[in-house]
């Protein structure tokens, strides 16, 4: 039989059309988002000032399975998609193992991430309401980067709002930001109230993620015509996200292959949530069993050690609150290169079904993260960013089970971004400086104690 190819690729017609809503199929849907104010659920109209009102309707629909995606958008998705599916012959022959191991490789964009998947979208559906800018944040700087991809391509003014140690960490995101022509703040700032608060209540503090949300929200609020978008952990991203899970599931069926295992970092969830979807959707309707694992870091372990709980989900707490699995809008990451895993809480539809059982998580150390991603990066050829290297280490580990009990398992798992902006920590690594930073119980406490009561 002729050896099946290393790359797996789609035409343009095979292309999928239509993203998938995962919530239709679950039977417990996500918690809706609360008004930090009332404790209520958040209404359409309550919504529409800060985001777009097509992806508020996206954020409320629980029921629509499979939503059309728009021709533009499907025409600015055709330039850096379909990403191509990929066989780890060389990783599987280095490590010894039985396991046949796919990965998809979303990392071909300049934004070097997913992310462009969803900043296509919404910046369609802002362009096409007649939205004259957006803000946003961002953490290590793979959203910052795609969203002004996106609105360099829509032709939509832009502001984002960088968390303040990957800022100077990593200057080129900056040059690259600004070279797509939006703007870009190191945070928190002094250019708004909430910013200048935290400033005053944590001093030289190098920024949280929730931190930025709050700054881009207040701007967008307090600005003409303009919306906040936000990268992952909302239905609206994960929905954008499907489109990952779509395209490896067809790809894999086009070599007869069925993933036995499914594999994300887990961040905000948004990754992980696109590229489970297609398979949660066989598990939830009873088509098929695959194994669903999350993969997040130990030094921010929202789901392992996490409570499931309605929280804020910014530091400055302006905006809605959302049942999750989280560590607390106060807990405070150490500075772990991590970047984009730093988030205190979880996409409320991957927390859902963690809670119902539908999938599994585990926490990595950082070193053991960086072991994977050398040995990746050595045989596969692709120098993976820390995050998706997350992912990586989940892999090997199940690959390694497969070794010793000779089971030849398909493995699955998503292969986020590239790391060429995270060379500070793989030197770190190489010198043997990396340290592994584990929040104990006591920390734990202290954010978990920022949690608010709400009656359900
Ligand atoms: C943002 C990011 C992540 C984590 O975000 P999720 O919403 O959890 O997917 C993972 N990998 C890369 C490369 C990223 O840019």
């Amino acid at each position: 039989m002729a050896k099946e190819p290393k790359r797996i690729f789609l035409t343009e017609d095979e292309m999928p059309t239509q993203w998938y809503n995962v919530r239709a199929d679950m039977k417990n849907k996500p918690a809706p988002m609360l008004h930090p104010g009332t404790h209520k659920p958040l209404t359409l109209e309550e919504m529409t000032p800060i985001f777009c009102e097509e992806l508020c309707k996206q954020e409320l629909d629980n029921d629509t399975r499979f939503i059309d995606i728009p021709e533009e958008v499907q025409e600015f998705y055709k330039i850096f998609r379909p990403s191509p599916l990929i066989r780890a012959y060389q990783l599987e022959k280095a490590l010894g193992t039985p396991a046949k191991i796919y990965y998809k490789f979303e990392g071909n964009n300049t934004s070097g991430s997913h992310k462009l998947n969803s900043a296509a979208a919404q910046v369609y559906y802002a362009k096409k309401q007649g939205l004259t800018s957006l803000t946003t944040e961002t953490g290590a700087g793979q959203w910052g980067t795609a969203l002004s991809m996106a609105s360099a391509f829509y032709n939509i003014p832009l502001t984002v709002y960088m968390v303040k140690v990957s800022y100077e960490q990593k200057p080129f995101r900056k040059s690259i930001i600004e070279t797509f022509g939006a703007d870009i703040v190191p945070s928190p700032s002094n250019t708004t109230k909430v910013g200048r608060e935290i400033n005053e209540k944590f001093p030289g503090t190098g920024g949280s993620l929730g931190c930025a949300i709050s700054e881009a929200v207040e701007k967008a609020v307090t600005t003409d015509n303009c919306r906040y978008v936000l990268g992952s952990v909302l239905n609206q991203v994960i929905l954008h996200q499907s489109i990952i899970g779509e395209e490896a599931k067809i790809q894999m069926a086009k070599v007869d292959a069925y993933p036995d295992i499914v594999i994300g970092c887990a961040g905000g969830g948004s990754n992980l949530g696109g590229i489970m979807s297609a398979f949660m959707r066989d598990k939830l309707t009873g088509a098929a069993n695959p194994e669903i694992i999350a993969v997040e870091p130990a030094s921010c372990p929202s789901m392992t050690r996490g409570k499931f709980a309605y929280d804020f989900a910014d530091t400055g707490h302006v905006c809605p609150l959302a049942k999750m699995y989280t560590l607390g809008s106060e807990f405070m990451p150490s500075p772990s290169h991590a970047g984009g895993l730093r988030y205190h809480g979880m996409s409320p539809i991957v927390s859902q079904l963690y809670h119902d059982g539908y999938l599994k998580a585990v926490a990595v150390e950082q070193t053991k993260v960086f072991e994977a991603a050398e040995l990746f990066a050595k045989t596969e050829t692709i120098l993976p960013a820390p995050e998706s290297s997350h992912a990586i280490r989940g892999a090997i580990d199940e690959a390694l089970k497969c070794k010793e009990t000779g089971e030849a398992k398909t493995i699955l798992f998503n292969l986020t971004g590239t790391g060429f902006f995270d060379m500070t920590a793989y030197q770190a690594y190489n010198d043997g400086t990396m340290s592994d930073f584990i929040p104990t119980d006591e920390d734990l406490e202290k954010g978990f104690a920022s949690l608010p009561q709400i009656e359900e």
